[in-house]
């Protein structure tokens, strides 16, 4: 049933097992997956797709792993992603290059679509420009979802609800926190011409203002992804001015046309969301919890805590045991919370000008201690749902 812009009527095909709201890589992989476990499932994401993404687009070993994990192996060389072979590391003029581990840069606006393709092919229903929200929890054996969009709103219900829906305000059932100083994110694709050496490498430009990750995600497009300070931006007046500003004194040449670029922007990043279970519903991505993108691990973590949630609301959809429910929840918080403390107190590290002149000297002097940082970033998070969804085999 057709509405009259040609999307699907929003009471059409109900009822349904699980509804995602956000289709992000977190969303649409924990659709997919349910899909394929013969769920009935709801994709929900407020932007048209196609929608553009706040993000430096690097996939690192850890997110290529859980693509191999459910069979999309192939995914970032169908959007034509860029592998890359070195990291090169700049700050105040002194400039470090080490082997970058295995890492494929993409367009996010390729990569995403591509993922929410597939969901939609295991069975996965996509309501696009569609605005979700939880509706207060009622002890009940399903949760409702509030549904808008242009010309349309309505009430859909489901046996649990997954909420995968970014840096957005989480439920009103759930706590908030920001952190103190947060950085904000901006990201831009720039076209510029790019030799191969500049294609194959990730540069890396810090200050105590921010950092900037650079990476082709095409022939002629760099990703441009930076985390920056508020008072900085403020001070700099323009986006452009202190990405150039950024990258010039930290020893690389802006790329021509930063100038122009149409930047994005994100709220402030890092920030704790508790509790991560709800009655019928998990929080799971950036909705989860966030820190700073320096490691270049929010897609792996999205991934990953997908396929987690994905299983185990599979297997607790027709009882949820709240016993078992809060113990899920805590090897979660184990397991994500680990490593968001690793990367936060990378970033706090990186606003000191000592700190970051003796890290890049060290690594000037020793460049093989950047193997094990590397290896150990690559390496994905340890599972902790006790029976896996079968991993699904793409093409
Ligand atoms: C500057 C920067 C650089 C980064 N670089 C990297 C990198 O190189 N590598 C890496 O791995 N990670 C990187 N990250 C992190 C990465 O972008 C995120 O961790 C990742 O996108 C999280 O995926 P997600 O699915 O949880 O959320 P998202 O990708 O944000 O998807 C959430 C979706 O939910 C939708 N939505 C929100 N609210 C609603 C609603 N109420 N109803 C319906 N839909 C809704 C949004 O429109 C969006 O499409 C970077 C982040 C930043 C800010």
């Amino acid at each position: 049933m057709n509405d009259g812009d040609g999307q699907p009527d929003l009471s059409s095909r109900g009822p349904w097992d699980v509804v995602v709201l956000g289709a992000g890589p977190a969303g649409a992989i924990a659709a997919r997956q349910l899909a394929h476990a013969r769920r009935r499932v709801l994709l929900v994401e407020k932007h048209p797709l196609p929608r553009p993404k706040v993000c430096g687009g690097c996939l690192g070993g850890a997110a290529l792993s859980v693509l191999d994990q459910v069979g999309l192996a192939h995914l970032p060389r169908q959007c034509r992603g860029v592998s890359l072979l070195t990291m090169r590391l700049a700050n105040r003029g002194r400039v470090v290059e080490f082997c970058s581990g295995r890492r494929i840069a993409v367009s996010r606006e390729r990569f995403d679509q591509a993922l929410v393709e597939e969901a939609k092919s295991a069975g996965v229903t996509l309501f696009d420009q569609t605005m979700g929200e939880l509706i207060a929890a009622s002890e009940s054996s399903v949760r409702r979802v509030h549904l808008v969009r242009p010309g349309q709103v309505m009430i859909v219900e489901a046996k649990a609800v997954i909420l995968a829906t970014g840096l957005g305000w989480p439920p009103s059932a759930c706590n908030h926190a920001l952190a103190p100083n947060s950085f904000i994110g901006v990201s831009a694709i720039v076209e510029v011409a790019m030799n191969r050496a500049q294609k194959k490498s990730l540069f890396m430009a810090c200050s105590h203002e921010g950092y900037v990750g650079m990476a082709a995600v095409g022939e002629h497009l760099l990703d441009v992804a930076a985390a920056i300070s508020t008072h900085a931006l403020a001070q700099a007046g323009s986006t452009s001015g202190l990405i150039s500003r950024i990258i010039r004194d930290a020893g690389f040449e802006p790329p021509a046309g930063l100038e122009a670029a149409n930047w994005r922007g994100t709220p402030p990043l890092t920030r704790s969301v508790r509790p991560l279970v709800l009655h019928r519903a998990v929080l799971i991505g950036d909705s989860a919890g966030y820190v700073e993108p320096f490691t270049g691990e929010g897609i792996g973590w999205a991934m990953q805590s997908a396929v987690e949630a994905a299983a185990f609301v599979h297997q607790q959809l027709e009882t949820w045991d709240a016993n078992v429910v809060a113990n899920w929840a805590r090897r979660y918080e184990m397991a994500v919370r680990r490593r968001h403390r690793r990367c936060r107190a990378v970033t706090r590290a990186l606003r000191s000008d000592a700190i970051r002149s003796a890290a890049m000297w060290a690594l000037d002097k020793l460049p093989a201690l950047a193997a094990p940082i590397v290896h150990s970033l690559d390496r994905p998070l340890r599972p902790f749902t006790t029976s896996p969804l079968e991993p699904q085999h793409g093409r």
